[in-house]
């Protein structure tokens, strides 16, 4: 097999800086990449599409953003549904024709990622194209697409490797697929996505009124340590990546111990002070 294009984001660095989506409206807004996409509409599209997920209540809260580009799927539901207007290259990128997919607005549904948009003007599907026509082009020295080469804080890379070498990537870091349940086998991949959809339990000690660093905490499940933490300067701990489910938060404080039985159910949980 050919060598395969990924994009790997990594929600640990995003902050909503919104780079990448003003790179990509820069290069395909007003451009009309022949043989490639029509021009990208000013308002509306968002081939870049950066997801936002508000955790915890204040002031143990956090904001976790997924920037959310078409997932270049390997068994993508788009292609399935299209009749021959959306077709996978070798290299991996899934690309719109043109012209075979003029006035089918169905294609917009076909993508359970919501990563397709439609153009009213040009009477048009369209959705990110991993700057194929950059990608082609000898005269493109960065070798990587707009939004990738945009990204101040390295949150995004792009990769031309052999799958095995990609697999072997992945595994070393942790890369996942979003809503991997879907089966879609993306070429976006994602390092920390537990950030953006998992939960954390987050609380604070006290002892005798006063914030109290290096507290032991665990957190259990059916009786098994899942993690433990020591208290910060303020006397906080945080527990995250957890699935729904029931836990248990042991303290160990100035010789004294307290445990809490808590339900993490589709949110994280701030505890508040814990009093000794
Ligand atoms: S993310 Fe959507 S548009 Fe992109 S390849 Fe997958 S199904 Fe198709
Ligand atoms: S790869 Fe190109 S088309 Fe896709 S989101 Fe990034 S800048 Fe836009």
């Amino acid at each position: 097999m050919m060598k395969q294009k990924y994009i790997v984001i990594d929600v640990r660095w995003c902050h909503d800086c919104n780079n990448c989506f003003m790179g990509c409206k820069d290069e395909h807004v007003d451009n009309n990449w022949e043989g490639y996409t029509a021009a990208q509409p000013r308002h509306g599209h968002r081939w870049m599409n950066i997801e936002r997920r508000e955790r915890g209540k204040y002031s143990r809260n956090d904001v976790k953003f997924l920037p959310m580009p078409c997932q270049h799927c390997e068994n993508a539901p788009c292609v399935a549904a299209s009749k021959g207007a959306i077709t996978r290259r070798e290299d991996g990128i899934v690309m719109i024709d043109m012209v075979a997919a003029k006035g089918n607005k169905e294609l917009v549904d076909s993508c359970p990622y919501g990563a397709i948009y439609w153009n009213d003007e040009a009477d048009i599907a369209q959705k990110c194209t991993m700057c194929a026509h950059l990608l082609d082009s000898a005269e493109w020295a960065p070798k990587m697409p707009r939004c990738v080469h945009n990204c101040p804080t390295g949150s995004m890379s792009f990769y031309d490797c052999e799958p095995e070498e990609m697999a072997k990537l992945a595994a070393a870091e942790g890369l996942e697929a979003y809503k991997a349940e879907l089966g879609t086998n993306p070429h976006v991949l994602y390092k920390n996505l537990f950030m953006f959809t998992k939960n954390f339990v987050a609380g604070g000690i006290t002892v005798d009124g006063d914030c109290f660093e290096n507290a032991t905490v665990t957190l259990e499940q059916d009786g098994k340590v899942l993690q433990t933490a020591q208290t910060n300067f303020f006397g906080d701990f945080k527990f995250d990546g957890l699935e729904d489910g029931e836990y248990t938060v042991k303290v160990d404080a100035a010789g004294k111990a307290q445990s809490s039985n808590v339900t993490i159910a589709g949110k994280s949980l701030n505890l508040g002070f814990i009093a000794f």
